[in-house]
């Protein structure tokens, strides 16, 4: 889970169309938040991904809800209140059910930073408050074939990059030529841009990144050789901020 903005309301949910719709919800249950528009507004918001767990939602967009962060049956007021919803994966959204986050809160991306709720362990995430606590079993979020098994793969295939990473900057250091500084630059911002708030994932990729010291020499490095750019620091300093605390 990375920190997530909301930068705008969708002109779909203007106040009159905000009133209509809920009052067609209380009168008929009508789904009235099911349609295209409000789904690609949430999705903008969330850089695809489920606001949650971080799976990509457009690849699994079959997936996809609109997720009523104070539940639809306790308040039906809130069921098209902009703020209350979030693009979630189904997964996510069965896990949380009914559960009412007034009487007990969990984590909302949008109004916390997760980073202040989770540390990382063994690819599971660990609580660093009661509510990062009640979050990790309200929403289900260490399940082992859901997402644990996802953060291993995704955290191996970061690691395997960096490996390659750092023989592409050995091969440049035998043979210093303009190729082999470019194959290491592209390949850096390749690994930097999979620890992206675009990259499914992100707070797994960055963590893994960010707390692996291969990545601090291979940077450190490139600093030397003074090919460290601002588009690196850029990206560097995104996956930093989305990186979650390693518990050793
Ligand atoms: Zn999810």
């Amino acid at each position: 889970m990375i920190k997530l903005e909301r930068l705008f309301t969708p002109t779909c949910l203007c106040p009159n169309e905000t009133r209509r719709l809920t009052d067609e919800y209380k009168t008929s249950a009508r789904a009235v938040w099911n349609f295209d528009k409000l789904k690609q507004a949430l999705l903008e918001t969330s850089h695809k991904k489920c606001a949650y767990c971080e799976c990509d939602l457009s690849k699994e967009c079959k997936y996809m809800e609109v997720e009523h962060f104070r539940d639809k049956a306790r308040y039906p007021e809130d069921v098209v209140f902009w703020p209350n919803l979030l693009p979630s994966c189904k997964r996510c959204n069965v896990a949380k059910g009914d559960h009412d986050v007034t009487v007990e809160q969990i984590v909302n991306p949008y109004e916390v930073n997760p980073k202040d709720h989770f540390s990382f362990r063994l690819y599971r995430l660990k609580a660093k408050s009661a509510l990062g606590k009640r979050t990790l079993d309200v929403l289900d979020l260490n399940n082992l074939e859901r997402v644990v098994q996802v953060r291993f793969e995704i955290g191996e295939a970061i690691q395997w990059s960096l490996e390659i990473a750092i023989e592409k900057l050995n091969s440049y250091k035998i043979s210093p030529t303009t190729r082999n500084k470019n194959r290491v630059l592209a390949h850096t911002r390749k690994l930097l841009s999979e620890c992206q708030a675009f990259s499914s994932y992100a707070a797994t990729s960055a963590t893994v990144l960010q707390t692996d010291e291969k990545y601090h020499y291979l940077k450190k490095e490139m600093q030397n050789m003074k090919f460290w750019d601002q588009e690196l620091e850029d990206l560097d300093s995104f996956s930093i901020s989305y990186a979650l605390d390693l518990i050793a």
